[in-house]
Order: C-alpha cells, then sequence, then structure tokens
C-alpha cells in the first residue's frame, strides 16, 4: 500500500515538500506552513538531494510504500525522482553512474576469480594426465622387461 505523505499540521494539509538528508533522516519540510518531518532511511544505499534530477525544482510529493518500507519523491512539476548521491563501499559518495561502474567492476572481478580458479583445476587436471602417461610409460617398460 502507497500512502501519500501529508502535512499534519491543523488547517494545512499540504502535500508538497522540501526535501534533504539528515544523518540518514529525510528531512521534509511543508511548502505551505514550514513543518517539519523526519524519516528514517538508513536503508537507503543513496542520499536523495533537494532538487529534482529533470528540471531542478525544489519541491516534491512523497509517497510511503508501507509493504515495502520505503519513502521515496516525485518532483511536484514533472514527477521526476530527485537527485541522489550514492555511497560506494569505501563510504565516498558517488554519482549513481559510478556506483554503477563499480558494481559492475566488483561483478566483473568475481567472474575474473572464477575463470582463475576454473584454469587452476584444468592446471590440475593437464598434470594428473602427465602423471598418469608417466605411470603408464613406467608399466609399460616394466612388463616388457
Ligand atoms: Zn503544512
Ligand atoms: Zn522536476
Amino acid at each position: 500500500m502507497v500512502r501519500t505523505i501529508v502535512c499534519k499540521k491543523d488547517g494545512c494539509s499540504g502535500n508538497e515538500f522540501h526535501i534533504s538528508t539528515e544523518d540518514n533522516k529525510l528531512k521534509l519540510v511543508c511548502k505551505d506552513c514550514g513543518s517539519t518531518y523526519y524519516y528514517d532511511v538508513s536503508y537507503y544505499e543513496f542520499i536523495m538531494l533537494s532538487n529534482c534530477a529533470e528540471c531542478n525544482n525544489d519541491t516534491f510529493k512523497v509517497f510511503n510504500n508501507l509493504d515495502k518500507q520505503g519513502i521515496y519523491a516525485k518532483c511536484s512539476k514533472c514527477g521526476a525522482p530527485p537527485e541522489k548521491i550514492y555511497i560506494d563501499d569505501e563510504g565516498v559518495q558517488v554519482t549513481y553512474e559510478a556506483k554503477l561502474l563499480q558494481d559492475i567492476k566488483q561483478f566483473m572481478y568475481q567472474i575474473d576469480q572464477r575463470i582463475c580458479s576454473l584454469e587452476m583445476k584444468i592446471d590440475g587436471l593437464e598434470k594428473g594426465q602427465e602423471l598418469l602417461e608417466e605411470s603408464l610409460a613406467y608399466i609399460n617398460r616394466y612388463m616388457s622387461e
């Protein structure tokens, strides 16, 4: 179930907010009355910035997906999400593209590791084959003597 977040102040019911992220919390400031709300977003692997990724507008409609325990925002003008900054494995802030690139690199590294261990196994097999041939040659020699 997705719930639209609406300002709870008496007589306001504004549904557009300025957003910012403070200490793993998403801070919402009602555009109409200035009331402030905080939502825990420490489970996010990114930080939402205060401006729209598409049109640079700075007011958002905010939704709470109760099933997935997720807060998300849409630009009140164009519906795009806010600009985001991702945190990489070392805790450095990076763009989405950089994060993606890093994930791909990590994935490639894992594949590389697998190929490497596969090659070692093949190597081992070849050595086993050599040993077998040597033994057979030895046995042959022994038998013919
Ligand atoms: Zn309000
Ligand atoms: Zn926008």
